[in-house]
């Protein structure tokens, strides 16, 4: 169960051999979606060369119009493989229905998207799975429903569950969503599993990524995950939030040096 009173201790998840939960923290970093093997391979190194740990990038991607760029899918796992080869890092990337599931099998993290928190086949599937699973909040759904979500995948005997908050839908239109900052500590006292933060989609506007992320970290998030990418106006997909690496980079170092006053 996800539920702390049955696990009081924090769950520690090795990725790669890169721990995350209990007081480890990684930060996962890449563009939205995989574009090219150069765009790939470029961003991979840019990032772990700023600190990152492991590597995103959708291949398949929940769009909300059918007209959008729906991913290179198959051909970007692959992508996402050579990248992986190239630097060592292990990679994370969203799933959207269970006749995918064939080619995650070198994907070190799945991904489950807002849009199918609540995709309870999908999340069933997974749970019978052994592979460590990133599953974000939904748009609009409660602490409890993301905690009932995770229930599905660890029902399954998959207790590898990473939890995101990645903003939800409020009245606000400043942002692209309002980061519930109060998820993270409350996330954290219902339940034992590692809680990351995606400021990306939360702020949908690059410069507050910094100061979302440093509040993640204060608030005690296990790790962050950071849309970065080599030449953001031309992205096929969340461009307008999208770090250039030197500005990761940047970010990169206000944490560390947060992170030494800890
Ligand atoms: C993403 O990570 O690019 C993404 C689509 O995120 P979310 O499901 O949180 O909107
Ligand atoms: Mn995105």
């Amino acid at each position: 169960s996800a539920n702390r009173k049955f696990h009081p201790d924090d769950t520690v998840i090795d990725i790669g051999g890169h721990k995350i939960g209990g007081g480890y923290m990684q930060v996962i970093a890449g563009p939205c979606s995989v574009e090219s093997e150069e765009q790939i391979c470029e961003v991979a190194k840019a990032a772990q060369a700023s600190g990152a740990t492991m590597l995103r990038g959708g291949a398949f991607k929940p769009r909300t119009s059918p007209y959008a760029f729906q991913g290179l899918r198959a051909e970007g796992i692959e992508l996402l493989l050579k990248a992986k080869a190239l630097t060592g890092m292990p990679i994370v990337t969203e799933i959207m229905s269970g006749d995918q599931l064939p080619l995650f099998d070198e994907v070190d993290v799945i991904q489950v998207g807002a849009r199918n928190m609540q995709n309870f086949e999908l999340l069933k599937l997974l749970g019978k799975t052994n592979k460590p699973i990133l599953l974000k909040r939904g748009l609009a759904n409660t602490m409890e429903e993301l905690l009932m979500s995770a229930e599905y995948i660890m029902a399954g005997g998959n207790m590898q569950v990473i939890l995101c908050e990645r903003g939800i839908r409020t009245f606000e239109t400043a942002t692209r969503n309002t980061l519930d900052i109060s998820a993270i500590p409350m996330l954290k006292r219902l339940s034992h599993l590692p809680v990351v933060v995606d400021p990306s989609h939360a702020a949908g506007i690059p410069w507050m990524v910094e100061p979302l992320s440093l509040s993640a970290i204060a608030a005690g998030a296990d790790g962050l995950i950071i849309e970065v990418h080599n030449n953001p106006s031309k992205a096929l997909s969340d461009g307008p939030q999208s770090l250039r690496p030197a500005e990761f980079d940047a970010v990169m170092k206000k944490i560390g040096g947060m992170m030494g006053y800890m």
